[in-house]
């Protein structure tokens, strides 16, 4: 079939920007960093700000690495709800907090994932849910099903369904109880699919987050053992007002419904986005229509049911 590229360009111009190679290359690099963040397939020229923006984000990479040591991640739920609002599932979603600030993890999850951080904090979010898990149990909560972000990069470490079943096993959480979050664009690479087996088979649900942005094939879906699909937040977003976004939450509603899917629906905002999502089949809903994250505590008071005695 055929193949498309894009390029996105940084531009640094001697002798204005700097006179020494080393630095003009540097500069190209902040440029480009920028061109990618502002949109696909676009240029930047160099301008002195940029180097304010590469040191802050060598600051924080800087920070990210004592992070876990000092304590400064939490983390927090999001309820997932079915059509009769009854909590069905929560995702786990990470916290840190630079000097009383919080960092948005779409800025740290990147540099995370760029240094190998990753691979330590995803650890430390899994044991962390697990945990969670046990003391909400414990308390007398009935927990649903919780959901948890997974990198690829922490599913390349050797060991990793083996390392997550140890943890599972060490606080007593049956691994049915927790579904791994992949997103669609990092599933495509079929190396994956392996590692993604023995997650199913060590027991774990998976799911593929962002959904509708990976262009996954009908095949390729049918060759993965996962069992819930999560629309992206954006096609919820403008599914009530643009006739492609509709079209295209329907469809993913549909083809879950034929291959035996379960479908979330993330990023629901308003009544009318989720009156539309119900019309479409849709069953699982995640947004601030609902809630937004809460703390363990405020999930339990307001979306926990408690067990039955006895
Ligand atoms: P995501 O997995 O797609 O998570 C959903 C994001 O949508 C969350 O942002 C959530 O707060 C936000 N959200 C929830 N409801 C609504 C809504 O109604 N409207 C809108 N506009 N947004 C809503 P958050 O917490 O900032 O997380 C951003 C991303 O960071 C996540 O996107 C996920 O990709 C990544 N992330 C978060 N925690 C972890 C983690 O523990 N590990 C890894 N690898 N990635 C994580
Ligand atoms: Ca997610
Ligand atoms: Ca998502």
């Amino acid at each position: 079939g055929a193949q498309y590229m894009g390029a996105s360009l940084g531009i640094s111009l001697y002798p204005d920007d700097s006179a020494s190679s080393v630095e003009l290359m540097r500069h190209a690099h902040s440029a480009l960093r920028a061109a990618k963040t502002a949109a696909r397939g676009s240029y930047r020229f160099y301008i002195e700000e940029f180097t304010e923006i590469t040191r802050s984000r060598l600051e924080l990479r800087r920070r990210l690495h004592g992070a876990l040591k000092r304590g400064e991640f939490t983390l927090v739920y999001q309820p997932q709800l079915d059509q009769q609002r009854h909590t069905v599932g929560a995702e786990a979603l990470l916290r840190w907090s630079v000097d009383g600030k919080a960092v948005p993890p779409d800025e740290f999850i990147p540099l995370a994932e760029e240094g190998g951080l990753i691979v330590p904090i995803g650890l430390w979010v899994f044991e962390a849910a697990c945990q969670q898990v046990a003391q909400w149990r414990a308390g007398g909560w009935q927990v649903p099903v919780i959901s948890v972000n997974v990198s690829t990069i922490q599913m390349r470490e050797p060991g990793f369904a083996q390392a997550l079943l140890a943890l599972t096993a060490r606080h007593g959480v049956p691994p049915a109880s927790l579904v791994l979050e992949i997103t669609e664009s990092q599933l495509l690479d079929e190396s994956l699919y392996g590692i993604a087996l023995d997650l199913k088979n060590a027991g774990f649900g998976l799911s593929i987050d962002d959904f509708g942005t990976g262009h996954s094939s009908l095949i390729k879906l049918r060759g993965l053992p996962v069992g819930e699909l999560k629309i992206d937040k954006v096609f919820v977003r403008d599914s009530v007002h643009d006739a492609s976004d509709r079209e295209l939450c329907a469809t993913v509603n549909a083809l879950a419904h034929t291959l035996g899917l379960e479908v979330v629906a993330e990023g629901v905002e308003t009544q009318a986005q989720f009156d539309l999502l119900v019309s479409m089949g849709c069953q699982r809903f995640q947004g601030w229509l609902f809630a937004p994250a809460l703390t363990p505590a405020l999930l339990a008071e307001r979306w926990l049911q408690r067990a039955e005695a006895g």
